[in-house]
């Protein structure tokens, strides 16, 4: 992993991202979410990143620490399904982890990362392999000492595993056997932040970073 450090401005770019590519991908989480839940992580997450981009705007935070914080009261607030409280979570314990430095090494967001995804797992009492959202974090927090892009890639492999898995936790699980054969929604959305991650590290506000 490099030693660029990351600004306050790599996670506005970051969540900025994110909330284009959660807009994007809405109706597909949706979709997913139709086949072994309650048909609405799309719409959750869209409702939530729009708001986490609006609060960025109105009221920009000055450290990495601070933004990631105010995106994850804004997911905590503003969604009612499960997946908000979790990634609320999320940012809220990366953030807090991060602390008030004005800026981070790739390491030190790795660390916070993980602190983040243990809190995760501690609020909705799964690990992996019960077909959750922790199915594509947890590899991708794992994988974020040998790239952003390595990350992204675990991320999305998690999310590919959760296939044949039988949900034991949130909505899916009261599905028993039926939960089998379908991707979950929540994994899905993770893969996505997940790759909005390696997009922002891998581009600058002037534009992609290509070599020469
Ligand atoms: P809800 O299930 O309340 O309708 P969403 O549809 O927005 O909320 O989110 C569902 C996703 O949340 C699931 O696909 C799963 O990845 C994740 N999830 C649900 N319960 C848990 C849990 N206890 N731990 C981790 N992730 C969970
Ligand atoms: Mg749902």
């Amino acid at each position: 992993m490099g030693s660029t450090a990351l600004d306050t401005d790599f996670f506005r770019r970051w969540l900025t991202i994110a909330a284009a590519a959660v807009d994007r991908e809405a109706d597909r989480l949706t979709e997913l979410d139709s086949a072994i839940g309650d048909a609405d992580h799309g719409t959750n997450m869209r409702r939530g990143f729009a708001a986490v981009t609006e609060a960025l705007e109105k009221d920009p935070p000055r450290t990495p620490g601070a933004l990631l914080v105010l995106a994850g009261r804004q997911l905590i607030s503003t969604v009612g399904g499960a997946s908000g409280p979790l990634y609320g979570t999320l940012l809220r314990r990366t953030g807090k982890a991060l602390g008030e430095a004005a800026e981070v090494t790739p390491g030190q967001l790795a660390e916070g990362l993980r602190a983040g995804v243990a809190a995760v797992a501690q609020l909705g009492g799964a690990a992996a392999g019960d077909k959750t959202m922790l199915d594509a974090l947890e590899p991708a927090v794992a994988a974020l000492d040998e790239s952003f892009e390595a990350a992204a890639r675990a991320a999305e492999e998690g999310a590919l595993a959760t296939v044949p898995m039988q949900a034991r936790k949130g909505r899916a699980s009261y599905l028993g056997e039926r939960s089998i054969g379908h991707q979950d929604p929540g994994a899905t959305s993770s893969a996505l932040l997940i790759a909005t991650l390696a997009q922002a590290a891998g581009s600058t506000p002037e534009g992609p970073a290509v070599a020469g």
